[in-house]
């Protein structure tokens, strides 16, 4: 059945998450493909705990077929998120793209890069891009930092670009104009038994380490776009995004280790900020 994949590793969880406590989870769209129905849901903390620093937006699954960052938010959800209750309010997209997601999919239903369409002159975004949109629109809210998880997979070269130039260790991403605000380079110092790509280049961009940051780091012409889900973020809500790159050559209990590490030393690090 088309539907099982979606339903048993994503819906299923997020119907078995406690519900007494903290989080709520709210059906901001939904989308038909071939007769079966795809909920799309977000989970975010109840207003009964206001938080001491800020917003937190956490997402995945943006791009179907990296399945690493679906299950670590799922696996955050349930095991960790609530040592952060106290200083964040968070905001969840745990399966951006859930037919890509079923299908194993990068782009959506159509093939379509949802990571591309969210730019400024986009006329008609898909239905995921749509439904996000109006979400954050009406939540109407500001993050300190949105965190969007990725993979980097050698079957899914960019155009351009051949597979040995897909890095094979982990990297990440920090958008933020305000250099005083940055914290990527404490967090490439923090992250533990997770090897991170030392090329000085990836798919353009300069690499420091592991940690690539934009706007000066940025040679590929993807983010000047201004297409990506992170990009529409800054623009609209977030002062500070934050994109993650397992390599799909790890096993994946080590992606998704790697992807729960990545979120937890951003919010601890964001809590020693806070507190300074
Ligand atoms: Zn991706």
């Amino acid at each position: 059945m088309l539907h099982s994949r979606y339903q048993k590793e994503v819906l299923h969880r997020l119907d078995l998450m406690p519900k007494e406590a903290h989080l709520e989870t709210k059906l901001y769209g939904e989308l038909e493909f071939e007769g079966v129905e795809f909920p799309l849901y977000k989970v975010v903390t109840r207003d009964e705990y206001p938080p001491k620093i800020g917003n937190v937006l956490i997402s995945a699954g943006t791009h179907g077929d990296e399945e690493a960052g679906v299950h670590a938010v799922l696996d955050f959800m349930e095991d960790v998120l609530p040592e952060y209750l106290d200083n964040f309010k968070f905001h969840i997209f745990p399966c951006v793209n859930p037919i890509g997601f079923e299908r194993r999919t990068r782009g959506d239903r159509n093939g379509q890069d949802l990571n591309r369409a969210f730019g400024p002159l986009n006329q008609s975004p898909p239905p995921e891009v749509l439904a996000i949109v109006k979400s954050l629109t009406l939540e109407g809210q500001r993050y300190i930092s949105s965190i969007d998880l990725h993979e980097d997979s050698p079957f899914q070269v960019v155009p351009g670009f051949s597979t040995e130039k897909v890095p094979t260790d982990f990297y990440f991403y920090e958008c933020c104009p305000v250099k005083e605000r940055r914290i990527g380079k404490v967090i490439l110092s923090r992250l533990d038994g997770i090897p991170t790509c030392k090329d000085p280049e990836i798919y353009d961009d300069k690499n420091e380490g592991g940690l690539i940051v934009y706007p000066e780091g940025c040679s590929n012409g993807v983010y000047a776009a201004g297409s990506t889900f992170d990009a529409y973020l800054l623009r609209e809500f977030s002062d500070h995004a934050l994109i993650s790159e397992t390599p799909m050559g790890w096993d994946l209990q080590r992606r998704i280790s790697a992807q729960i590490q990545f979120v937890r030393s951003t919010l601890d690090i964001l809590i020693q900020r806070a507190a300074r």
